[in-house]
């Protein structure tokens, strides 16, 4: 008799955006002739610049060649890519990583998913409440959870770190021992961001603790003021706790083409149950080398391009162009009487939902009375409850459309 994982029977049921897209379809066919505008799901809709088109084209007809043909490739990604992002990512800040400290993959969401691979069942892991949902989920089918408790709305061995307007969207050091940390800046779904100072306390008690943070900057690209880290190790000592995550999916429009990459630094150690120490990049080595055959030569070219002075003024004025949708809902909703957060170094504004109202309330309100699809912010955990997210990565005409019929609104 074959047995499942029962974890997945702790998964909680529907995926939020599962639920989203079902609340919109019912709705369209109720009501055929509205024009909805969907600012929900973080998906770009710019074209991917030429710069990576070319490169593409270029790959293409590369391996039609006898010459040029690719078959399996590294399954860390090739050298010029490794290479290129060593130096753009991170020389370019005064970081030293080496190449063999990056790995490609087909993106962040596997990678964040993939990671809990080598790490111990018996970690405590914490996260920031609410969340990008797949580190959650990923550890609740790996086992790490522990029971749902359904009154709390929380996992029994999960350490949530609250992040709200109450702490200025700055989760606090856990009292408790906790060894996986989960940071996501600039964060999705809040659109805030940590300052360097602050991000110094969590690798200060990571070191303290032997702890490891898993750092995801999927959004680093869209950050513009100062002071704001793009990447972990630029804070001292961070090389030696630290896993980053990154991708090509929103800096350049990659969310279907597929390419990121994950930093594992040689020295980053983690335990025996015996407490000898491990090197995690020989793991995720060994774990990639075994569960992956690599992202695609073609792919991997067009990532290249990205960092090609082109590639680079093209993807900026991609993410100028979000970053003015992220303006113009932040200003508008502030006009119309919300509170709103983030927008500024993310192309995700999160919004205090009005009093007395849940946040699936506002999003069925905001869909039947203005025809505008967002985010409620309980989908990201419990501490999202009364706040709602809005994406930057709408058309700009459909997003001023948008904030005009909210700024309209008698709510
Ligand atoms: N990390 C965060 C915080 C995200 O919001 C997303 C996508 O929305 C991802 C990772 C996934 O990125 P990718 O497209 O590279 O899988």
């Amino acid at each position: 008799m074959a047995k499942i994982n029962e974890n997945f029977l702790e998964l909680q049921e529907s995926y939020l955006f599962s639920t989203v897209a079902k609340k919109v379809a019912k709705y369209t066919e109720e009501n055929p002739s509205k024009k909805i505008i969907k600012l929900g799901i973080g998906d770009v809709t710019k074209p991917i610049a030429k710069a990576c088109i070319e490169a593409l084209h270029k790959a293409v007809d590369e391996i039609g060649t006898s010459s040029g043909f690719k078959g399996y490739g590294p399954e860390q990604g090739y050298d010029f890519l490794r290479k290129a992002i060593v130096e753009n990512d991170y020389k370019s800040r005064g970081i030293e990583i080496s190449e063999d400290e990056i790995f490609v993959s087909d993106g962040a969401k596997c990678d964040c998913g993939n990671i809990v691979d080598i790490f111990s069942k018996n970690n405590k892991v914490a996260i920031t409440d609410p969340v990008y949902p797949v580190y959650l989920d990923t550890n609740v089918m790996s086992g790490r959870s522990g029971k749902y408790n359904k009154e709390k709305g929380i996992y029994e061995n999960i350490v949530y770190l609250p992040v709200t307007a109450e702490n200025n969207f700055i989760p606090e050091i856990p009292k408790e021992k906790v060894d996986m940390i989960y940071l996501c800046f600039p964060n999705n779904p809040t659109g805030t961001t940590l300052s360097k100072e602050e991000l110094k306390k969590w690798v200060d008690y990571a070191k303290q603790n032997k702890a490891i943070i898993l750092y995801d900057a999927a959004y680093e690209a869209f950050i513009t003021e100062e002071d704001i880290p793009h990447t972990i190790y630029e804070i001292e000592g961070a090389k030696d706790v630290a896993i980053e995550f990154k991708s090509f999916s929103k800096t350049a429009g990659f969310t279907g083409v597929r390419c990121a990459y994950v930093v594992v630094p040689k020295q980053l150690m983690a335990y025996t149950e015996e407490g000898k120490a491990e090197t995690l990049n020989k793991l995720w080595n060994r774990r990639t080398c075994t569960k992956f055959n690599g992202v695609s030569y073609i792919v991997q070219r067009a990532a290249e391009a990205t960092y090609t002075p082109e590639g680079k003024k093209q993807i900026k004025e991609n993410i100028n162009y979000y970053m003015e949708n992220a303006k113009i809902i932040k200003q508008g909703l502030e006009t119309a009487g919300f509170t709103v957060y983030g927008g500024v170094n993310s192309p995700y504004i999160w919004l205090k939902v009005p009093e007395g109202i849940t946040s699936w309330e506002f999003f069925d309100k905001l869909l039947e009375e203005v025809n505008v699809v967002g985010t409620p912010g309980s989908g990201f955990g419990p501490h999202g409850e009364g706040y709602f997210r809005l994406t930057a990565f709408g058309t700009k005409e459909n997003t001023i459309e948008a904030i005009e019929r909210i700024k309209n609104w008698k709510i």
